[in-house]
């Protein structure tokens, strides 16, 4: 059955979608137009919709699967525990044993706390950073996405410069209000110049630096170590907060995108695979910030509670994928990752038509163009480049191939280079097609 069509069982289930939910959608991410398609149920690296149609999986929730769907070993352990019940006003041991397995892989990490977004850790650790230094401010870069809370939503939409120095302050939600933007402030991504220029400006008056160091909405390009070295030298020298939102390229390796830059963070927020494909999200670092979580205190800086902060579910099934991910296991993991980027590019190239992927690991973007990318301004889609990609994705769609709309794209550990060598092809004919008709979308 080709997508879309109105007389689908994804087509109905939308129609009844659109009476409960605005727009039918509860999760902007996963909207398409004219309708989403439903999922009825995955295995390994495939998943299967509710009209029987079978594809490949290479979104894997938003990167948030390192073992693609029903893992057996997830769904053991995550069994077993759903018969001795789901949450607690206690705390349990699984809590325990998921915090010691970061702190233990990520040097960074002293002390975490689980949260049950990615969204929520990125919250919580702007908190934590405004009650370590009493200060309110934070930087984050042009375009960068950390999840929905207003402050870290500003500039994550820009108009293409218009001969500015600075990155412009922009609301993401209509009503923010002004004292949002008021204390954002905005650096463009791989500028280490104009992002130390500004940051110096405002380095007293600053809580926290965030930044991703792979950030997906600015072309998933990544940082470059001397935008890293500027962030974390300001940061150090004028007592900000430095926070690195790993929710995203924790699936990088044993010790998280960090270690690759032979950085220290005071702060990191994980989320995604170290729930193994439950809600989660959590917040860690050194010691003495993160004590501002500490009840055991006179008076707990920054205050933090959630009804199903690290409920057992999320932290067995965290465990389980988290533990499965050996150096050895990474390595080849990430092998694939190479493999999968050096298939594609080389399709997209055979193809004639231009186009691009970037990415790192187990991750990949495929860009409609093959213009520079180096920062969120270029790898922003051209209008003509947006009606590529969406033909392309619903191309690999009716191809049995799943990707973003944007299309960004992660492995599995069931993927071999079969799945990998057979969508890279889809993409070649995809183009072709494209380039025969290019009004098409
Ligand atoms: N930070 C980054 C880098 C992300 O990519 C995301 C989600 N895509 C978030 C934070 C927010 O995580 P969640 O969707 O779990 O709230």
């Amino acid at each position: 059955m080709a997508y879309p069509d109105p007389a689908s069982n994804s087509a109905k289930l939308y129609e009844r979608a659109r009476a409960v939910m605005p727009g039918g959608n509860s999760r902007l991410t996963i909207f398409q137009s004219p309708y989403p398609i439903y999922a009825e149920r995955g295995a390994g690296c495939r998943v299967y919709d509710v009209d029987g149609v079978e594809r490949v999986d290479f979104v894997n929730n938003y990167t948030s699967l390192l073992h693609g769907h029903a893992d057996p070993g997830i769904m053991a352990a995550v069994t077993a525990q759903l018969a001795r019940g789901t949450c607690f006003s206690f705390p349990t041991e699984l809590e325990i044993g998921l915090a010691e397995l970061l702190c233990e892989r990520v040097p960074a990490l002293d002390t975490v706390r689980f949260t049950n977004s990615g969204s929520e850790a990125v919250m919580v650790a702007v908190k934590a950073a405004r009650a370590y230094t009493n200060r309110a401010k934070i930087a984050k870069v042009e375009g960068a996405y950390h999840g929905s809370y207003d402050y870290v939503e500003v500039s994550l939409e820009t108009p293409p410069p218009a001969g500015s120095e600075a990155p412009p302050r922009v609301a993401y939600s209509r009503g923010t209000p002004q004292g949002v933007l008021d204390d954002v402030v905005v650096i463009p991504f791989n500028d280490p110049a104009a992002a130390s220029r500004i940051l110096l400006e405002h380095a007293r008056e600053l809580a926290a630096i965030i930044f991703d160091p792979l950030p997906n909405r600015a072309g998933l390009i990544p940082a470059s170590r001397e935008f890293v070295d500027v962030l974390a030298r300001i940061a150090r020298d004028h007592g900000i907060v430095l926070i690195c939102d790993e929710v995203i390229t924790f699936r990088l390796g044993m010790h998280g995108a960090q270690h690759e830059f032979g950085l220290t963070p005071d702060l990191t927020t994980l989320g995604k695979v170290i729930g193994g494909g439950f809600p989660i999200g959590a917040v860690g670092g050194k010691r003495d910030v993160m004590a501002v979580f500490d009840p055991t205190l006179p008076k707990t800086a920054a205050p933090h509670g959630g009804t199903f902060n690290a409920n057992p579910i999320s932290m067995i099934a965290g465990l389980t994928a988290i533990e499965a991910m050996t150096s050895e296991r990474f390595a080849a993991f990430n092998e694939l990752g190479a493999y999968a980027r050096k298939t594609l590019q080389r399709a997209m190239a055979d193809s004639g038509v231009p186009a691009q992927v970037t990415g790192a690991g187990t991750l990949f973007r495929l860009h409609a163009t093959d213009r520079a990318l180096t920062d969120y301004q270029s790898s922003n889609p051209r209008p003509d480049e947006k009606r590529q990609m969406a033909f392309l994705t619903r191309y690999l769609l009716n191809a049995g191939f799943v990707v973003s709309p944007t299309g960004l794209g992660a492995l599995s550990t069931p993927m071999t280079t079969r799945e990998i060598d057979a969508f890279a092809s889809a993409v070649h004919d995809g183009l072709r097609a494209w380039s025969r008709n290019p009004t098409a979308s």
